[in-house]
């Protein structure tokens, strides 16, 4: 059999920690011909040991210790810049890209993965909530494969999976309700930094953990969902599952609920995406429902103001879901450097959607002058907040 040649962005992230995990227990079914990473090259160099890849990117400033370190690399091609990891997954032969960047750095890659004809294999939900239309239509006219490893939409993937669209109803995506589920909208006030980085199911780098305690991230994935699927944002639903046992369901119209279940570990639905179109045996143990419980619970939209504005982002179509992605991770970024408090980071998101965001997005460098301009708008409101020079 033909090993299957995978190149894996966000290497020493979270997601391609946990592909590089999948990769060695189905060995000998892989072959990862590429690594891309942002500047952690220490970490790195041990995954170029053990899978020597044929070509690695560091697409990150390095300091003098990381640039030391990029010596012990090794017989392979290096890329260096965000332009060198592009051209990384040009030249490189691969049947899929799995992408596991953190955040809109994530877009340019995917986009060069799909027009160089690679499948792609997608962690970063900011490629889908940026240029969701562009992406999907690019995929589709190239005749590549979007596959999602996000734990809501593999599962909603796979429950929309041979079913007729007509017949569904609604999309549910679960939430764990993040770090801070237990607290008042009072109680928030006052959380600290310490208390937000740490995530009760999900073990996951410090941005997405507190994306999920604002549930920033469950407004993404809504956005993420109304793109993939192509259901109206009036048509998924968000229920806090604080056990996260249940990645979501969809509803269908005879009245049943269908859900898709398992402990909550990346490496199922990266081995799904790994392995497409076939199902393999799981590499990690099986998970069983005895002495379980599953419950389900409301979402508090005064709690969590950055979901509702996910919605409205949406409605309000244009440049907006940009925007609201943008302006999220500048304050949140301003929230893990300690600039700003954590129910700032909703504020700060709601003081630039005021803005109008409403013009054409059907372009790349349209939707990357939108993420710019908003960054820019957030920063000038920090400013006027006098929390940065
Ligand atoms: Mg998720």
């Amino acid at each position: 059999m033909n090993r299957k040649k995978v190149i894996v962005l966000g290497s020493t992230g979270s997601i391609g920690k946990n592909t590089l995990k999948v990769v060695e227990a189905l060995e000998p079914d892989f072959d990862v011909v590429a690594l891309g990473c942002r500047s952690n090259v220490r970490s790195l160099a041990g995954q170029v040991r053990e899978f020597s890849p044929r070509a690695v990117a560091v697409a990150g400033t390095l300091d003098r210790e990381a640039e030391r370190s990029l010596s012990e690399l090794g017989q392979v091609r290096l890329y260096r810049g965000e332009e060198g990891l592009l051209e990384m997954i040009a030249e490189t032969e691969a049947d899929l890209v799995v992408n596991g960047i953190s955040g809109s750095k994530g877009l340019l890659p995917s986009v060069k993965s799909l027009e160089t004809g690679k499948n792609l294999a997608l962690a970063n939900k900011e490629t889908i909530v940026m240029a969701g239309t562009l992406v999907s239509d690019l995929a589709r006219r190239i005749g590549v494969e979007l596959l999602p490893v996000d734990s809501e939409h593999h599962a909603v993937y796979t429950l929309l999976h041979n079913r007729k669209k007509e017949e569904v109803q609604e999309i549910i995506l679960t939430a764990s309700g993040g770090a801070f589920r237990d607290l008042s909208y009072e109680q928030l006030k006052h959380v600290r930094l310490e208390d937000a980085v740490t995530h009760p199911n999900w073990n996951m780098g410090a941005k997405i953990t507190v994306d999920s305690a604002t549930m920033a991230n469950k407004g993404l994935e809504v956005i993420e969902a109304h793109y993939l699927f192509d259901f109206p944002v009036s048509a998924i639903k968000v229920l806090i599952h604080p056990q996260s046992y249940v990645h979501s369901l969809v509803r269908t119209t005879d009245g049943f609920l269908y859900a898709q279940i398992s402990r909550p570990d990346m490496r199922l639905s990266i081995q799904d995406a790994l392995t497409y179109p076939r199902l393999q045996r799981s590499c990690i143990e099986p998970f069983e429902l005895t002495g379980k419980s599953l419950s389900f619970e409301p979402v508090d939209p005064r709690k969590y103001r950055l979901l509702s504005l996910a919605y409205e982002a949406v409605e309000r179509s244009g440049g907006y879901a940009i925007a609201y992605n943008a302006a999220n991770e500048v304050a949140v970024e301003q929230f893990l450097s300690r600039g700003i408090s954590f129910l700032e980071i909703s504020s700060l998101v709601e003081d630039t959607l005021q803005d109008d965001w409403s013009g054409s997005t059907s372009r790349i460098e349209e939707i990357l002058q939108v993420d710019q301009e908003a960054r820019r708008r957030t920063v000038e409101i920090l400013k006027k907040m006098k929390r940065i020079a």
